[in-house]
């Protein structure tokens, strides 16, 4: 059937629904019958939905696809405020569950001729009458267009309890919104040949329903006294990462903190030793720009002339180690060889990076969420982040090496496992 439409019918089903969302931007939306899921699918891409829910009284149905709704690798790596919770459930549009009142919207897209007649009522009080959502979508198949169809008459769907006319969906849908406080909209998807599209209609017939209350009524009706009914089973459930969770805030600053900083520190190191290595040149594509990284070279030089570590810097070249004394609790001595660090202040790296002052909103909450972090390391009093010496890792890094020569250990090179002498195990 659907190849006689292009786009195919159920594509064209689906895109009604999203432009729908588009322009009404529901947060609460749930999809009844929601088959294999691919609707959902498609809906999870618009952020403004913040809770997707899927139903279907096919258990299997659902799980043969659900997992393709799990977060996408870029939805860690770069996580937004929207925040996304997507629910299915396996159940019947027949039964009330607490769980799926207050929505904003609700889609039923080729379901109710599934149904027997008894039940398009029941689905109707579930729905209008228990759900009370602020929207909903009813899509089914319109029997006037079957003629069209290059087939022997009959249900397109062997499954089908009933297919309506447009006067049949227009009386069940005009009782609905009388007895529920809905108005409806009648349209499709599926355009006929031309000429014959006002004797047959659409393909597939659609009401969109309003009600008539508003949200903030609809919110009133759900009262503390209401029995809650659990009728269905949640088969899946998942979070997407929000900057809202404080913990993938976190992650996100820290891992900027030290991109940046990183950067600044190589830089800064590279204009001093007249080194600059390509590799590590800013690419105008990644948004900050070289007039930044300037910036900071000159505040890093400043740096230069302070203390960091708590112990001097020195210039990349002299190579050299501090040592700090310091008393402990019980009036010891204690001593610690310090690394030559590279000191980024924190001002340089919010003032230089929108996005870390964006999502920090202040530097103070910045040095805040830093200074509970282990993975960075601040300065005394919390200005700056330190970085080690990226020349003194790789001197060390060599030393190592020359240790495991000095030992008689064989060397592997770089990720190799080091072989085993079989000959001598047999
Ligand atoms: N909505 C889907 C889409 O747009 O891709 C297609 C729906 S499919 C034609 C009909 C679905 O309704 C089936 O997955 C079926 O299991 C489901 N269904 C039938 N009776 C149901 C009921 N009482 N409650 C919930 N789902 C039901």
């Amino acid at each position: 059937m659907d190849s006689i439409f292009s786009p195919p019918l159920h594509r064209q089903r689906h895109q009604f629904v999203i432009d729908f969302v588009k322009r009404n931007k529901p947060k609460k939306v749930v999809d009844l019958g929601c088959s294999e899921c691919s609707l959902l699918q498609k809906l999870k891409f618009h952020r403004e939905i913040e809770l997707l829910v899927g139903v279907d009284i096919d258990g299997a149905n659902i799980k043969k696809k659900m997992h393709g709704l799990a977060p996408m690798s870029t939805d860690y790596l770069q996580p937004s405020y929207d925040q996304l919770r997507i629910e299915l459930y396996q159940g019947s549009v027949t039964q009330e569950d607490a769980r799926l009142r207050g929505f904003d919207l609700v889609t039923s897209i080729e379901l109710i001729e599934h149904l027997t007649l008894a039940d398009v009522k029941r689905f109707s009080e579930v729905v209008f009458g228990y759900m009370t959502p602020v929207a909903v979508i009813v899509s089914t198949p319109n029997s006037e267009f079957n003629p069209l169809f290059p087939r022997p008459a009959g249900f397109r769907h062997s499954d089908h309890k009933f297919e309506w006319t447009r006067a049949e969906f227009k009386s069940w849908a005009l009782k609905v919104c009388l007895e529920y406080g809905y108005e409806v909209e009648f349209t499709g998807v599926g355009q006929a040949p031309p000429g014959q599209q006002e004797r047959v209609g659409f393909c597939s017939q659609i009401g969109v329903f309003h009600w008539l209350g508003g949200r903030q009524e609809c919110n009133m009706l759900f009262g503390d006294d209401a029995e809650d009914v659990f009728s269905y089973t949640l088969l899946y459930s998942i979070n997407y990462p929000s900057l809202h969770d404080n913990n993938i805030l976190q992650r996100v600053l820290v891992s900027e903190v030290l991109y940046w900083a990183e950067k600044m520190k190589r830089n800064w190191i590279e204009e001093r030793t007249g080194e600059r290595d390509d590799t590590y040149t800013l690419c105008p594509a990644e948004g900050e720009g070289e007039e930044c990284l300037r910036a900071s070279e000159r505040h890093m030089e400043m740096e230069d002339k302070q203390t960091a570590c708590g112990a001097e810097m020195k210039n990349p070249g002299e190579h050299q180690e501090s040592e700090l004394f310091w008393t402990n609790g019980e009036g010891q001595q204690e001593s610690c060889k310090l690394r030559r660090c590279v000191s980024v202040p924190l001002a340089v790296l919010w003032s230089c990076c929108p996005k870390l002052s964006a999502l920090s909103g202040s530097l103070s909450n910045l040095r805040h969420v830093l200074m509970d972090n282990p993975e960075v390391k601040l300065s005394q009093d919390g200005s700056a982040v330190l970085l080690n010496d990226q020349e003194q890792d790789l001197e060390e890094e060599e030393e190592d090496h020359d240790d495991l020569e000095d030992s008689g250990y064989a060397v592997c090179s770089h990720g190799a496992e080091p072989e085993e002498d079989w000959e001598k195990n047999v």
